[in-house]
Order: structure tokens, then sequence, then C-alpha cells
């Protein structure tokens, strides 16, 4: 137990988590985070490191409202998620798509260091592997300009995309790529690392919007950007431990409509977990449910990875 200054009333225990992913995924190769236990149950706050203590408030917003508040009632019991293919090569991609049940799947593109090539491979073995019924989504994290993703989406799209998530990084880019390509577009960055997120006008930008509970303040603050924008609304994860996947799936579990699977079977890319029931898709959806973290011992951080947690929190709680 750690025990940050600044902690709010109410919070009665503080763990830090550390657990190697299966496979390089957004530049990461271990994820670690926070994780705290209040009335209402456990909470999850583990911003990326390139994250900056303002910006990781949200995060520890949304971790507070797990353990201290709880969540919206759900609408639905069980919430559709796709398998989320890294930029690994074609073989591998069909594997892990094969594996997962999923009957959509979010494949990684533009990877630096890779090519097109690389890319249209991955996409075609993970269609293969899916069948003609299945939705191929593909995520460049805003790599490219606008004539590049004309171009690599015209050449992708052969196999049929269901949308592609952030393609180019600016709103003004993202709203030019859309009067060139049929493909939906869905916005992730654009929406989660603004300043406020209610107020970027979406409206020429993107046919989907990509939501995710830490970036957002948690589920109720997401929940309201879901309605500011008035467009459809896929929940994806930041790579949580099954603790703070539980929060990504109360959004989606809470949100009125839900047209498309949710990016929320990410728990499968690391080598471990918190809990012995992991949120692991069966037939490809994720069970609305709580989840308690039984295996703190053994995920638990090196002590310098916990100082730095402990600092880096003691921050984020006085900015
Ligand atoms: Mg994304």
């Amino acid at each position: 137990m750690i025990t940050p200054a600044g902690l709010p009333e109410g919070i009665e225990q503080v763990a830090v988590w550390s657990v190697p992913m299966r496979t390089r995924f957004r530049g990461i190769d271990v994820r670690d985070g926070v994780l705290v236990r209040g009335p209402a149950g456990w909470g999850e706050f583990s911003p990326f490191w390139d994250y900056g203590t303002v910006e990781s408030r949200r995060w520890w917003v949304a971790a507070a409202e797990s353990a201290l508040t709880g969540w919206p009632a759900p609408v639905r019991d069980r919430v559709p998620v796709n398998v989320t293919v890294p930029a690994v090569d074609a073989e591998r991609a069909h594997a892990i798509v094969a594996e997962s049940g999923c009957r959509t799947a979010k494949v990684k593109v533009a990877e630096p260091g890779q090519t097109p090539a690389d890319d249209l491979a991955r996409v075609e073995a993970v269609r293969d592997a899916l069948g003609p019924a299945g939705a191929v989504r593909v995520d460049a994290n805003a790599a490219w300009d606008v004539d590049a993703a004309v171009a690599r989406i015209r050449e992708l799209d052969r196999v049929g995309l269901e949308y592609v998530e952030q393609p180019c990084a600016t709103l003004d880019e993202l709203a030019a790529l859309r009067r060139r390509v049929d493909v939906r577009v869905a916005a992730d960055e654009v929406v989660r690392r603004a300043d406020d997120p209610l107020a970027v006008d979406l409206r020429a930008a993107c046919d989907v919007v990509v939501l995710k509970v830490q970036p957002l303040g948690g589920v109720r603050a997401a929940l309201r950007v879901a309605e500011a924008h008035g467009l459809p609304c896929v929940v994806s994860s930041a790579l949580e431990s099954s603790v703070g996947i539980a929060a990504g799936v109360a959004l989606a579990a809470a949100l009125p409509e839900l047209p498309f699977a949710c990016g929320l079977a990410t728990v499968a890319l690391l080598s471990g977990d918190v809990t012995d029931a992991p949120l692991l898709p069966v037939d490809g959806a994720l069970p609305v449910r709580a989840v308690a973290p039984d295996r703190l011992a053994s995920v638990a951080a090196a002590p310098d990875v916990t100082g730095r947690w402990t600092g880096r929190l003691t921050a984020v709680l006085a900015a």
C-alpha cells in the first residue's frame, strides 16, 4: 500500500501493478499503473508515461469515480468487442484473429519502420481469418497526411473497411480526407487529447467518435461527450488491466446506442492481469461486471516503479 499525499477521503487501498506486454504495442513493452479501492469498488489510474501532469488529471478523475461514486446503470448486459491486432506479421495477425472468437478486428497500421505492403498483408490476413461477414477496422494513430491517407485507405479498403480510426492528426485534415474517401472516419486522439472534448467541432471531421474512460475523465464525462456530439460511439480501452477495462465496459453498457463492437478486448495484449477472472471476450463479447484485483501480489511493481507512480499520483492530486 502506498499513501500519496492529497489522497481523497474514502480511498482505502492503493496498489501499483506492472505487467509485460505480449507484443510491443503503442511503443510500450510493459504496462503499469495504480489501482485504488473505495466504497464503490476499484478504480484504475494508468496514464501513459508520455502524458504530463495536467493531462493525467482526467485519468485520476476517472479512477476516483470508479472507486468513490460508481457507474450509471447499464442498459445491456454484454458488450460486443473487437480483437485488437498489433503491428505483427500477416501469419501472426491471422492466428490472433482466428483464436479470438471475435467477429470484428481492429488492425494497427502505419507503424514506424514498417511499409504500406506490411499493412496490406496484415489487413488481408485479418480479412481471411474473419471471412466476408466479419468487420475490419484500422487505426493509424494520426500517422498520415491527407494525400497519404487517401492512398493508403483506398489500398486497404480492397478488403472492405468498417472505418479508419484517426488517419490524420488534425480536424481540418480529417475533414479534407472525408471529402475524398468513402470509408467512415473515426476520431480518437483529436477528441480525447483536446483541452475540452465537449467543445471540439467534429461535424465535418468524422462519422464515429472513439470514447475512452480514463482520458475523458470517467464514465459520466464520456457519456456527456457522446451526448454533445450526437455521433455513433465506440468505447475503446487505454490498455488497462481488467479493473480499468470494467469501467470501459460500464460506459459501453450505459450508452443509449451501441452500433459497433468496442475496443475493450485488450487484456489479451498483456502477459498477465490483476485478477484470476480477467475481462476477456467469450463469443466476441464481454460481460458487464465489476472486477476485484485478487492477484495484486503477483503483479506488484518493483520498488523503483512504485516510487515513480507515487510521485506521479502525488503531483496529479496537487494539480
Ligand atoms: Mg486509436
